[in-house]
């Protein structure tokens, strides 16, 4: 509380990230981060771009970005809008494309700063059940809406909706704007890139943070027809022209040029989560099928909060949340082999 703040302020409720610790030594699996680093070529790329020229302000449309993104999925650079990290984008669409007199749709186990934007912006929601087995169902989202939004995988569960269930939600909703955050598409997803040429109405939003390693950068992207993309352009350049700066632009076109490397560490990510998924599951954990970086597990007996201080005391980090459908499960982010294989000897004497 402060007098000298505006008064909304003091109503917000910010969004809480996961523990960034100074502790060198601890075994981070709390943020999703890629346990690979980025790829050689980013590095190089980063060293090249840190120059004199960082006195220049960097290109305020990131055309150079713009084009690496829309070369990799084969669309035009007028479908891409870039910003720093994927949050910033989310902030500028719900900003942009939310602020309707019907309240948005978003499930009631999703990404928590979706809430966060809704009272920044005030903007009115509703949060839609997950059903039992915690996916999506498409037809619960059928009614009058002032737009939609949901991670695909979610998060923190992980399951993934089908592309052809996101073509029906499309199908059946027309007048708003459906935006599909697919942070962790790269982990065994089909991305819906695919549908936006059919549907103006359709706004995907990717993130450099997991799949390209770069968290520290602060590389995100949205894609969608020209005109959604013209929208986010008139609510960034009210905002700050030069969101995406020269280091992170040169990394982030770097690393999508950097194919091989990309597929590699996606697939590495995914062998990985496979045997951390086969230990859960032989510990006694249920785990949620998961195509993200991370999985999302339950013990059969023990205590989540019990396990969670147990690891801890170990020096490994994993997220629990205390919300009432989900507080017995732990979301574990898939490390190096050598991490893993810690945390499941870890959790063997744990339970
Ligand atoms: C990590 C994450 C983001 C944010 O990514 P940044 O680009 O690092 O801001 C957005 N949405 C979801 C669902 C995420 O998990």
């Amino acid at each position: 509380m402060s007098r000298f703040w505006s008064g909304f302020v003091n109503e917000l409720d910010p969004y809480v990230p996961g523990e960034q610790p100074k502790l060198a030594n601890l075994t981070k699996l709390n943020t999703n981060e890629n346990p690979y680093g980025p790829s050689p070529k980013v590095i190089e790329a980063i060293r090249m771009a840190a120059s004199d020229r960082l006195r220049l302000y960097p290109d305020p449309t990131s055309a150079e970005l713009r084009q690496a993104i829309a070369d990799f999925y084969r669309i035009d650079a007028a479908w891409v809008f870039v910003g720093n990290g994927s949050d910033e984008v989310l902030g500028h669409v719900f900003n942009a494309f939310f602020r309707q007199e019907a309240p948005i749709l978003f499930p009631d186990i999703s990404y928590s700063f979706y809430p966060v934007y809704c009272q920044l912006y005030q903007i009115s929601y509703d949060t839609v059940p997950l059903s039992h087995d915690f996916s999506i169902n498409v037809d619960d989202y059928d009614r009058i809406n002032g737009g939609i939004i949901f991670p695909n995988p979610n998060a923190p569960t992980g399951c993934l909706l089908a592309l052809s269930e996101i073509e029906r939600l499309l199908q059946n909703n027309t007048e708003s704007v459906v935006v599909i955050d697919e942070a962790y598409i790269d982990f065994g997803g089909e991305s819906a890139v695919s549908l936006v040429k059919d549907y103006p109405n359709l706004l995907i939003v990717q993130t450099m943070s997991k799949s390209r390693s770069l968290a520290g950068m602060r590389v995100g992207y949205a894609i969608g027809q020209a005109d959604l993309i013209e929208g986010l352009i008139r609510v960034k350049d009210s905002f700050n022209s030069y969101p995406v700066d020269s280091l992170a632009s040169a990394a982030g076109v770097a690393a999508m040029n950097d194919k091989a490397y990309f597929n590699e560490t996606c697939q590495a990510v995914i062998d990985e989560r496979n045997k951390v998924v086969a230990g859960l599951e032989e510990l006694g954990f249920d785990v949620l099928p998961s195509a993200a970086n991370f999985v999302f597990a339950s013990h059969k007996q023990v205590d989540a909060v019990e396990i969670a201080a147990g690891l801890r005391k170990e020096g490994i980090i994993v997220r629990h949340f205390t919300k009432p459908r989900i507080n017995q499960f732990l979301r574990i982010s898939i490390g190096t082999a050598g991490e893993n294989q810690q945390l499941l000897s870890v959790l063997d004497t744990l339970v």
